[in-house]
């Protein structure tokens, strides 16, 4: 699905000498190169504080935590998402209010968000699922009319420009009130490890972040809150410092492949290819059609047995999931999001695609369905 090797050799020469400059130095933990990377990245998202972490998963939970939020608070969720985005929620033992989806851009608008909104809502998590930015001009409205905070998960959309009806420009996870993102390797910005970190351009907000990241002290030994313990780790920063240079780069490679399975794929009636919209640009995570004709699961067998990797984000709505079972009764049910896990297939996408793997790629989706 990916191919980070390949990556890595056209970088090798800068990542071995950052990562061994962290040998070199020492400085394990925080240290210079997470200071460097922090600032990069404020640079590069145009936001005031970036707070690096362990990983996406404590970036949600930490936003969630500098919320205040208290046990049985309602947040809106997607229930199209990865699973790390609504177990944060039930994690600190509040509601996850699982919502449909936009069924041709995977994402929560605002109009699906005002429905869902109660007395009892304290936070709104849309996800720019597959590397474009949900509804966010309207999800924002909705919420500033409420009052209610915005924490973007923007762990598949690093990089991706929002654009707001009056022209405005902003970068996928400065949106709302916190932004959160996750540096898995297969992410558009992977490290070679685990690693997050938020976003946040309120001056408190941050300096909570930062406290909760660290044990809930901002003077050592002494703690204000319950925090715990998250931090990005140095080896990870310094290659993450190299690789933030050719995210654009790599985001504008992926858009290429995306264009080229457009375009193989845009006389085929079954598929549905990626409906991008104006609002953001799309840096394409996943390449992810729907399979109209109820043949998805046949296609990825015929896939596999030809050698192609494709892989089904997210097959099982999270309300079905048994750990989310008793958010709901039995009988829930969002349409969209049931019918996108039966309709979903992911092909490979990422920056070092050659010709041939492409064409071998579009030949067998062709072969299926064209014969
Ligand atoms: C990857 C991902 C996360 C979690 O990131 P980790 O770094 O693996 O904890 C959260 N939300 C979404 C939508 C993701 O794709």
């Amino acid at each position: 699905m990916v191919d980070v090797r390949s990556q890595y050799l056209k970088i090798k020469d800068e990542v071995d000498t950052g990562i061994q400059e962290v040998i070199d130095s020492c400085a394990f933990i925080n240290g210079p190169k997470v200071k460097e990377f922090q600032k990069s990245l404020e640079d590069y998202l145009n936001v005031k504080h970036v707070i690096p972490v362990a990983n996406g998963t404590d970036a949600l939970q930490i936003a969630l935590m500098a919320l205040g939020l208290t046990s049985g608070d309602e947040v809106i969720v997607p229930a199209f998402t990865y699973v790390a985005t609504a177990e944060v929620i039930a994690l600190l033992g509040l509601k996850p209010v699982m919502v449909d989806v936009d069924p041709d851009t995977f994402n929560l608008t605002g109009e699906i968000v005002k429905n869902a909104i109660t007395e009892k809502t304290k936070a709104i998590v849309p996800v720019h699922l597959y590397g474009q930015c949900a509804d966010m001009e309207n999800i924002m409205s909705v919420a500033k009319m409420h009052n209610i905070p915005v924490i973007e998960d923007n762990a598949q959309a690093i990089g991706a420009v929002y654009s707001f009806s009056d022209g405005r420009k902003v970068k996928s996870g400065v949106i709302g009130d916190i932004g959160c993102t996750s540096f898995y390797p297969s992410k558009n910005l992977g490290a070679y490890g685990d690693g997050g970190a938020m976003f946040c351009n309120d001056d408190n907000l941050a300096e909570k972040i930062k406290m909760i990241a660290n044990h809930g002290q901002k003077k050592r030994y002494y703690h204000e809150i319950v925090g715990c313990n998250s931090r990005l780790d140095a080896i990870q920063a310094a290659i993450l410092n190299v690789k933030l240079k050719y995210l654009d780069l790599y985001n504008s490679s992926r858009r290429q492949v995306a264009d080229s399975y457009d375009k193989a794929f845009e006389a085929i009636d079954a598929l549905q290819t990626p409906v991008r919209l104006s609002s953001s640009t799309h840096v394409f995570h996943q390449y992810t059609l729907r399979v109209k004709n109820g043949k998805r699961n046949e296609l990825k067998d015929y896939l596999n047995e030809l050698g192609i990797p494709s892989m089904i984000y997210y097959p099982v709505p999270l309300y079905k999931q048994n750990a989310f079972k008793n958010y709901n009764d039995s009988s829930f049910r969002l349409p969209v999001t049931e019918l996108l896990s039966d309709e979903v297939i992911s092909l490979p996408i990422h920056s070092e695609m050659k010709d041939d793997h492409l064409n071998h790629i579009i030949g067998g989706v062709k072969q299926f369905f064209l014969g």
